[in-house]
């Protein structure tokens, strides 16, 4: 779509308001609205003013002033708002030298593509997330003294509600056995179904919904896989209408990986794959039907796992989900079929095409630009300099002894883990000027003292059980 196109929707549609959205430096969506008449041809050229001294990680005070430059084929008209909206997706730069911002994360992302493409080792990378989140009935930060904040008796109290919520009749789904029975067992189906058509209706390819594991509303809805920023902007779009269909049912999404306690957590397992000229890169004739290139990406994952989970895994809360029992991947190693290993290759199509790896360590607290693009200059350094991936971990991990399990690496135990591989291990992502020294620093010093620090300070409503009568 072109200005010109642009604006000839907004008057055939009928639009009041033109809303700006961009991406913050932790991964929430911005915006801010004009009358649709003051959008003309020249917004898309100058852009428009903002302060971005007060948006999370950016500029300091006294160099705040930013501009906004909308990308005009992103327009869509908004689901949710009563006035007639259209909303577009913003490119955030300096308002003297009109340089891309180097915080945008949005930006980081076109660059990490720009710069595949300058190697010669592929085109285009396609990106597939999964991602999953919970749908609540109300959030409640208690929790129940012998187990954390849910438990297996909670479960059981679930199960015999009903006195003060209308008759109990019984239909609900066993403890850890939400995917995926049939309605009215899962009660989510309409909501799901309503999140999937926003969806389509505003420009995302979605491949199907479901319940999943997790009995409390663990939900899953996949998007067709897409060239990494187009899916960077699919994700923003995709959560602000996961989290705004539930909000108008008087429902609360969350994203966080580990919400609950002994239940299943959200992961974003994320296909990837390169493709050049229109042929895909990544088929094969090694280990599970894969090139020496894909087998290179997997070395260069599985090699800079550690730091790269900084961007994937952000959150002190997603080292709650990577612990071993829940489907969430704890051995940095490689496999067809092992679900515990941190790379899957998918064996669902045998077409060249389908041939990708599934990281799964992402979660969806993730900012899907940062992750996208560290995703991508990890697997890219590994074909570059050719890091062999070691021997795939097919073996099921209970058949292993305790020495053999002892020497597959393991995913970082701490936000504040993968922090410190980060500080260590971040040459691969500094190439092509695509993540610089000062994003790198910033999101450490961010991510440290805001999350890290912020959590460690803090007694924990758990520690009152173990100690407070010590
Ligand atoms: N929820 C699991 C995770 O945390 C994944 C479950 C699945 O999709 N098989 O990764
Ligand atoms: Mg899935
Ligand atoms: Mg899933
Ligand atoms: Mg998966």
């Amino acid at each position: 779509m072109s200005p010109q196109e642009v604006l000839a929707m907004c008057r055939e549609r009928d639009v009041k308001a033109i809303d700006f959205r961009f991406m913050d430096f932790p991964g929430l969506w911005q915006h801010f609205t004009i009358p649709a008449g003051k959008l003309d041809e020249a917004v898309f050229e100058d852009g428009l003013g903002f302060d971005g001294s007060s948006i999370r990680g950016w500029q300091a005070i006294n160099e705040s002033d930013m501009l906004l430059v909308p990308e005009p084929a992103s327009a869509w008209i908004d689901p949710f708002t009563e006035l007639p909206t259209l909303c577009m997706i913003c490119n955030v730069q300096d308002p003297i030298t009109r340089e891309d911002y180097s915080r945008d994360p949005r930006n980081v992302a076109r660059k990490a593509a720009n710069y595949l493409k300058s190697t010669g080792v592929a085109d285009t990378c396609y990106i597939g997330p999964e991602a999953e989140f919970f749908i609540f009935d109300d959030v409640r930060f208690d929790h129940t003294p012998s187990q954390g904040f849910y438990s297996i008796d909670s479960i059981e109290a679930e199960w015999n509600r009903g006195a003060d919520e209308g008759p109990n009749l019984g239909h609900k789904l066993r403890h850890k056995e939400g995917y995926f029975p049939c309605p009215p067992a899962d009660q989510l189906m309409d909501i799901r179904n309503e999140m999937m058509q926003l969806m389509i209706e505003s420009g995302l390819d979605v491949e199907c919904q479901h319940h999943e594991v997790a009995t409390a509303g663990q939900a899953e809805i996949d998007l067709k896989f897409d060239e990494m920023v187009a899916m960077g902007d699919h994700m923003c779009k995709y959560k602000y209408i996961v989290k705004n269909v539930a909000h108008r049912h008087g429902r609360t999404v969350t994203f966080m990986p580990k919400p609950l306690f002994s239940d299943n957590g959200s992961g974003m397992h994320t296909h990837i794959s390169f493709w050049k000229g229109g042929e895909p890169l990544f088929a094969g004739n090694g280990y599970a039907g894969l090139s020496d290139e894909a087998l290179f990406a997997i070395g260069g994952i599985l090699k800079h796992a550690p730091a790269l989970l900084a961007f994937t895994n952000p959150t002190t809360n997603s080292y709650k989900r990577l612990v071993p029992g829940y489907e969430a991947p704890v051995n940095l190693a490689y496999s067809q079929r092992n679900r515990s290993a941190s790379c899957r290759i998918p064996m669902y199509s045998p077409s060249p095409k389908a041939k990708r790896i599934e990281f799964r360590c992402p979660d969806p607290s993730s900012n899907p630009y940062l992750a996208f693009s560290a995703l991508m200059m990890a697997a890219l350094d590994g074909i570059q300099n050719k890091i062999h991936p070691g021997e795939p971990l097919d073996k099921d991990i209970y058949d292993l002894s305790p020495e053999e399990l002892a020497e597959v690496p393991k995913t970082p135990g701490s936000l504040g883990e993968s922090l410190d591989a980060l500080a260590a291990d971040h040459e691969f992502l500094l190439r092509g000027d695509v993540f610089t020294e000062d994003v790198i620093h910033t999101w450490i010093e961010y991510k440290q003292k805001n999350e890290v620090d912020a959590i460690n300070l803090r007694p924990h409503p758990y520690e009152f059980c173990l100690y407070y009568d010590i």
